[in-house]
């Protein structure tokens, strides 16, 4: 283990520690005598977690997307370069390179995902190689192989090699014209019509039976838009949301594929991350749903955000495409979603508002 990522160890062990603390502090007013005890006990749990850390072996197929650029970054924070490994079919253009293990995958290849499976013995694996919403329209079959064959070589593969944890992300596509348009709850009326989301429907259904019927602990979040500025989108329908960002910067208007008053549930990357982690860090008897949790962030149509923004760049425009083919995805989505059993069960709570998430956006693009 390199000295840098000792003293990243070091540094989570402190935050955790910190955390612990706080949190206690905030549950209890008990004798001083026993809080020092407590203490002691807070700061020893940390440093065992610290050894537990050190001891995860991460694989994350698909890790160079929009969300495996920033998750990969954020693992090897907690648990060490070496202890992470990137795999895709494409070579990263970004930091993961240079700073620890990367593989050529193709998830579709079972051989070769055994072969990593056997290389790295990992304890946790995150399935993030997926065809999206728009893109997947464009080739449905390749989608369905893709989004299904993909995450049943991996289901297979972690029970096989006896692996502790599995992330398989869903997505608010799994709702459809049927479902709830408004507070979307966790179980409701589901007939997604796209392939992406019979695809992500269909995965959830799988991830729970491996779970109930061979005891895999595998846990999924229905992700909604999200947005980030660190890697490019790959292909989704709230895309527009990331795009308008750039085009903002740089030329001060934007043309949206979607209709001004389209209201779709969004999250910035970083609580999207922040959430996947806690989710992953929860005690096992704590995850009540093991198909895939409904997870909220921030809701908003393509002209409340323009007026955000303005708020920045006052004379930014914001004009319409007509007839484009992901209008018709979005209007058979949520609205808005009610993520109460993912608070219930391991206390989720979104950091960014939309006031938030766009001053962090036109800041980190600024530069
Ligand atoms: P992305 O398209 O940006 O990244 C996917 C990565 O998978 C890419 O780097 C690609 O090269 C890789 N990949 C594709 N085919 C592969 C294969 N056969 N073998 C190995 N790697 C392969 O996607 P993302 O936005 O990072 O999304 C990751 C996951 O999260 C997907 O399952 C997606 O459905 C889900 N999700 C994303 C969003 C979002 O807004 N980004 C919303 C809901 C759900």
């Amino acid at each position: 283990m390199k000295g840098s990522d000792v003293g990243m160890l070091a540094v989570r062990g402190l935050q955790l520690a910190v955390n612990q603390f706080k949190r206690f502090n905030q549950l209890t007013n008990l004798h001083t005598k026993y809080k020092y005890f407590i203490t002691f006990y807070l700061i020893f749990l940390p440093l065992l977690n610290l050894k537990k850390n050190m001891q995860e072996k991460i694989v994350v197929l698909g890790s160079n997307g929009q969300i495996g650029t920033e998750l990969v970054t954020t693992l090897r924070k907690i648990y060490g370069d070496d202890n992470v490994v990137a795999c895709d079919i494409r070579r990263p253009d970004y930091d993961i390179k240079n700073s620890a293990p990367f593989e050529f995958v193709n998830v579709l290849d079972k051989e070769m995902i055994k072969g990593i499976f056997h290389k790295y013995r990992p304890t946790q694996v995150y399935l993030l190689a997926a065809l999206l919403s728009a893109t997947g329209e464009q080739n449905p079959k390749l989608a369905w192989d893709l989004n299904m064959n993909g995450l049943l070589n991996v289901l297979d593969l972690a029970l096989e090699y006896k692996t502790a944890k599995v992330y398989w992300p869903s997505s608010i596509a799994v709702f459809g014209p049927n479902s709830p348009k408004d507070h979307t709850s966790q179980y409701c009326v589901m007939d997604p019509n796209t392939v992406y989301g019979i695809s992500k429907l269909a995965g959830e259904r799988w991830c729970e039976y491996y779970n109930q019927k061979y005891g895999l602990d595998v846990r999924s979040i229905r992700y909604p838009g999200l947005i980030s500025w660190k890697a490019a989108p790959g292909g989704g329908t709230t895309d527009y949301a990331i795009h308008i960002f750039h085009d903002a910067l740089k030329k001060g208007s934007y043309q949206s594929f979607l209709n001004a008053g389209t209201e779709l549930p969004m999250m910035y990357m970083d609580d999207a991350i922040r959430g996947t982690i806690e989710l992953m860090d929860a005690p096992a008897d704590q995850i009540s749903v093991r198909s895939s949790y409904n997870f909220a962030g921030v809701s908003f149509t393509p002209e409340v955000l323009a007026a955000e923004i303005r708020k920045h760049i006052p004379d930014f425009t914001l004009t319409y495409t007509n007839n484009d083919p992901r209008q018709q995805i979005a209007n058979s989505w949520p609205r808005s979603i009610d993520d109460g059993y993912a608070a219930k069960d391991w206390g989720w709570k979104p950091e960014f508002d939309l006031s938030k998430l766009t001053i962090d956006m036109l800041k980190n693009l600024k530069k």
